[in-house]
């Protein structure tokens, strides 16, 4: 399938179902097909560089910092002492580089599957990759789902940054996947996985806020703006091992100067407590879930 025609790049998929968002092209930087999925950048006319992974928009320069500082941040300001914590996923990078300046991290462990995407990500994305450079990150590129198996009881944090459930990210929605997420936390853990589009993928999201409130006592959801994303939302999926925990009133709250300091462009902690008031057709579905 031509994913650009006529200087514009055209998101379909099956996921949204009669709409598409078109982003005009400068210039195609790279377009291969990796081992696991089919992987392209483009120099966009107004978006800065465009990552894009099975014909979906993965992120664009102009506005990635409103997805990566929030899924970053909601789960580490709702941890008390994040100091250890795993990324899945991320082939970006732009999740790592918000981990890795949060000023209690020690250590971050990143797990993801495709090399190809990370080295495009150093290519096209530098503003992005440059949390791999961190000496506080050790990279291992696998499956994310096998990656779990081998940990217990290790992290603070988890954050699950991975692409739609068609293809290679299928398992990470499931609830093998956050049974195997729950015996990797410690016993204060908090996880953030990406959670989707409310006005896309509601019930999805519903199958996972069950099957994740039979494991984990505190449950929540949240949203952040995106507009190069489909339908120019997309979710959180925040889960805690302990029932203290209150996703929606962060640990520390951050005064204007200290936002500066971080030079956060969206994440402060306001931001933080509204992304969790839901609109009304989404809190009602997601109430009795
Ligand atoms: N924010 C993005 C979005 O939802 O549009 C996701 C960005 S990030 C580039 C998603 C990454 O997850 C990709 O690099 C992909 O290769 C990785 N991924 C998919 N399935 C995976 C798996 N099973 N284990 C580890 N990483 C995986």
């Amino acid at each position: 399938m031509d994913l650009i025609k006529d200087g514009w790049f055209t998101e379909l998929s099956s996921m949204w179902p009669g709409q598409a968002a078109s982003l005009e092209v400068d210039e195609l930087l790279y377009h291969k097909k990796s081992k696991y999925q089919d992987v392209m950048a483009f120099r966009s006319k107004h978006y800065g560089n465009v990552l894009v992974l099975d014909g979906v928009i993965q992120c664009s320069e102009r506005d990635e910092f409103a997805y990566q500082e929030m899924m970053a941040n909601l789960p580490l300001y709702s941890h008390p002492c994040p100091k250890k914590v795993l990324i899945i996923g991320g082939g970006d990078g732009g999740v790592a580089r918000e981990v890795v300046r949060h000023p209690l991290v020690e250590e971050v462990v990143q797990c993801e599957i495709d090399e190809d995407v990370i080295n495009v990500a150093k290519e096209f994305l530098p503003g992005m990759a440059k949390g791999f450079y961190s000496p506080k990150m050790t990279l291992h590129v696998g499956d994310g789902f096998e990656f779990m198996l081998q940990n217990q009881d290790s992290f603070d944090v988890i954050i699950t940054d991975s692409s739609d459930p068609v293809g290679p990210a299928e398992s990470l929605f499931q609830e093998p996947y956050y049974q195997l997420l729950k015996s990797a936390l410690k016993s204060d853990g908090v996880l953030c996985s990406q959670g989707e589009c409310q006005w896309l993928h509601l019930d999805l999201i519903k199958e996972m806020r069950t099957f994740c409130k039979k494991l984990f006592p505190v449950v929540d959801y949240a949203y952040t703006c995106v507009p190069s994303y489909s339908s120019g939302q997309i979710g959180f999926m925040l889960c805690s091992k302990d029932p203290e925990t209150n996703f929606k009133i962060p640990e520390e709250i951050l005064s204007n100067e200290e936002v500066e300091d971080m030079e956060f462009k969206y994440y402060n902690s306001d931001v933080h407590k509204a992304a969790f008031v839901l609109p009304e057709f989404a809190r009602k579905a997601l109430s009795d879930a």
